[in-house]
């Protein structure tokens, strides 16, 4: 092994970048803190683990002896303010599933297990469960309790936070902030509130409990891994990772336990990674964004591709997800692979001094906080440089045992191919040594069309597969992939546009009504197929075929119903658009009712349902013509020019409740008015939108976005038409 660079890592706790040495010589003890097991992790949890993994490769790498230890929290409480409720997520999935806590929790941790090892992230050398350590969690909770820093109440414990000076030295917080809409009731036993539960009463008819000195219940999250890592790695250990999630309380209170327990630092080394963004938002099972490994399989990928893509930013940064960027990722890997494929040759000394210089390059780059970006970088220039072959190999095999891509065990192809594939290259090989050039490229072609590339490589051919991903394929993951239109002249005078999700039929429907009537205007006709369900984009293609005037928009998932809009509105070249809800039909001529009102004064948008109200919390359809506080998104008709004054729309709004009211609102306050036409010949049909998203969902979301609205315009009842009266 060559000279090791030093390492320096960005401590939390210190927020410096620090150079590391060991607690003991040569050996580093790290404890990462595992997932819950009561659902599948999705890959933003995965991206906190891979952070750890490549640390861990890299120590390995220096020749450190690394002992790691990831635990398994079997007992559920994801947050303090569950577990001050009693409520516990292993329990409920399992009551949920009809199975108990134990199978429920084997079952998510051998799934655990599966992803982790499709990324290839190194198993842990322990993986202790919560539950089989409950013993050493309350020996540790009387050692609290005997040294002062801990009291009893009704059989609970708590931590007293106002004993331990250093409390808030890693997150620089002493109390959670005022989360929106979560209000943690005061609890009268706790001296402090600050205070934490280190253990809890179990309630009638609990589960999972066990027997204490305070009588049965159950252990807090955090003693979970003070315990842990004490019983596993000692009282002071290296490194301890984690999510950014993860700093307070989690963290910042196992350091109070463990160092107020064993009086000694309990953590040299505090490194977080951040959070993965998927189109844009932090992802959350609320929020309905959320990837697991075995989506990403489902569409072809491999799960080494999302490995990769994580390298392609520094793990203390924001990474945003999109199948864009992981089909990226996915090329990026196999083109790494096929390089190393191609670069043969017996071993010489040529090369060697330009070989080493690179080696150094990449392992400093990891050295320096782990750099994954800049080290991918150096494995390229590797990759793409004109140095002997063997060089090159010797070189890359070197640099995979921290990236972890699997560069020489899956080769160039990664996918298996049938027999049949196999037999026609072998056949164009043939054809080709006896120069029967075209007869080999007629075959090639053949072989194309049973989805295989062949390559021609000095070392012989390769047989690579097309996969799904890699099609020519112009769908959109976010509505930053298509340009703005917005400061551009218009082309037509009507742009209709149509955002859809559900229902191929109802889509069907709507457009055929509006083309039909818009065939004596100049118009535009954009169909946003916003993650439609399988064929229905096909189906939208044909029709598209027939008319001109339609352009379709294909995203490879639902962006959200805002960013569907905003593809439409930055895509958009007409004078007036027309926006429309698939649920709606047009039954006569509505474009030249459209343009008489809105050439009227301080006219913004127009439509055929709207809603007044007194206090902009509850909403009232309105019945008649005339002034409203809002176009309800039915229908919608405005001057493209408006949305240069308002901006586009707001993304967060992923359902679509109250997104239409938010975009009237923003017309309003530029000094428009909003109206309603009751004449417009249209009807509305059952929306689709709302009946195929179940109630209790459907009340999550929409409480979401209505507070999202009242942050914003809440106190804006200056605006509304009541007050005008
Ligand atoms: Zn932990």
């Amino acid at each position: 092994m060559q000279q090791a660079t030093p390492i320096r890592v960005y401590n939390t706790l210190t927020r410096r970048k620090e150079d590391f040495s060991p607690v003991e010589p040569g050996r580093v003890k790290m404890y990462t803190c595992g997932p819950t097991v009561y659902r599948y992790a999705h890959i933003g949890n995965l991206r906190s683990y891979l952070m750890a993994d490549w640390l861990r490769r890299l120590l390995e790498a220096q020749g450190y002896r690394v002992k790691h230890v990831k635990n398994i929290t079997d007992v559920g409480h994801m947050r303090q303010d569950m577990l001050e409720r009693g409520e516990d997520k292993v329990i409920s999935a399992a009551l949920a599933e009809g199975k108990t806590p134990e199978q429920i929790a084997a079952h998510y941790t051998e799934a655990f297990m599966a992803d982790e090892a499709k990324l290839n992230i190194l198993p842990a050398h322990e993986f202790p469960r919560a539950t089989t350590n409950v013993t050493e969690m309350v020996d540790l909770t009387k050692m609290l309790i005997d040294r002062g820093y801990a009291y009893t109440a009704e059989g609970n414990v708590y931590f007293e936070v106002g004993r331990f000076a250093d409390y808030g030295k890693l997150s620089r917080q002493q109390s959670a902030g005022l989360e929106e809409g979560v209000r943690v009731e005061a609890d009268p036993l706790k001296h402090d509130q600050r205070d934490f539960a280190l253990w809890k009463a179990a309630e009638e008819g609990r589960m999972l409990k066990w027997p204490s000195p305070w009588g049965d219940g159950f252990p807090g999250w955090h003693i979970e891994c003070s315990a842990m890592a004490a019983k596993y790695l000692g009282p002071e250990i290296d490194f301890h990772t984690g999510g950014v999630d993860n700093i307070f309380p989690h963290h910042e209170d196992e350091i109070a336990q463990s160092e107020a327990a064993f009086g000694r630092r309990h953590v040299r080394y505090w490194m977080h990674g951040q959070h993965l963004l998927v189109d844009g938002l932090k992802m959350a099972k609320s929020t309905g964004n959320t990837y697991e490994v075995s989506d990403l399989e489902k569409r072809g990928f491999e799960p080494l591709a999302f490995r990769y893509l994580c390298a392609t930013a520094r793990y203390g940064t924001r990474l945003n997800f999109t199948i864009r960027s992981l089909r990226a990722a996915q090329k990026g890997l196999l083109r790494l692979r096929e390089k190393l494929s191609e670069a043969g040759g017996r071993a010489t000394k040529k090369g060697a001094k330009g070989g080493e210089k690179l080696r150094g390059e990449f392992w400093s780059a990891l050295a320096d906080d782990l750099s994954l970006p800049r080290a991918l970088a150096v494995a390229w220039r590797v990759a793409r440089s004109r140095l002997p072959g063997a060089v090159k190999r010797e070189l890359l095999m070197d640099f995979d045992r921290v990236l972890g891509f699997d560069l020489v065990a899956r080769g160039p192809s990664a996918f298996a191919f049938p027999i049949e594939v196999e037999a026609l290259a072998r056949e164009r090989t043939e054809l080709r040594r006896r120069k029967a050039y075209p007869e080999a490229d007629a075959i090639r072609e053949r072989i194309r069309g049973m989805r295989y590339e062949v390559r021609d490589a000095k070392g012989g051919t390769a047989i690579i597969a097309i996969p799904v991903w890699a099609e020519p394929d112009p769908a959109i993951s976010s509505s930053g992939d298509v340009d703005s239109h917005l400061s551009e002249p218009d082309r037509v005078d009507f742009t209709i546009g149509i955002v859809a999700r559900r229902g191929c039929e109802e889509l069907e429907r709507c457009l055929t009504s509006v083309s039909q009537w818009a065939n004596g205007v100049s118009a535009e006709i954009i169909v946003v197929d916003n993650g439609l369900e399988e064929g229905c984009g096909a189906r939208l293609d044909q029709l598209a075929a027939k008319d001109k005037r339609v352009h379709v928009y294909h995203a490879d998932h639902f962006l959200g119903s805002a960013a569907g809009l905003n593809v439409l509105l930055k895509q958009a070249r007409g004078h007036y658009v027309v926006t429309l809800d698939s649920s709606v039909e047009v039954k006569g001529d509505i474009f030249a009712r459209l343009r008489e009102v809105l050439v009227g004064p301080r006219i913004g948008i127009v439509g055929r349902w709207g809603v007044t109200s007194e206090d902009l919390r509850s909403f009232e359809e309105a019945e008649t013509s005339g002034d409203v506080d809002a176009v309800e998104g039915y229908l919608m008709a405005f001057r493209r020019d408006l949305v240069n004054e308002t901006g586009l729309l707001d993304e967060k709004y992923r359902f679509y409740r109250h997104l239409d009211l938010d975009f009237s609102l923003a017309a309003r306050t530029s000094g428009y008015r909003a109206v309603i036409d009751t004449r417009l010949p249209v009807v509305r049909h059952e929306h689709l939108e709302w009946a195929a998203t179940p109630e209790e969902e459907r009340d999550r979301l929409s409480k979401r976005n209505f507070y999202r609205f009242l942050r914003k315009w809440g106190e804006r009842s200056d605006l509304l038409v009541a007050q005008a009266r």
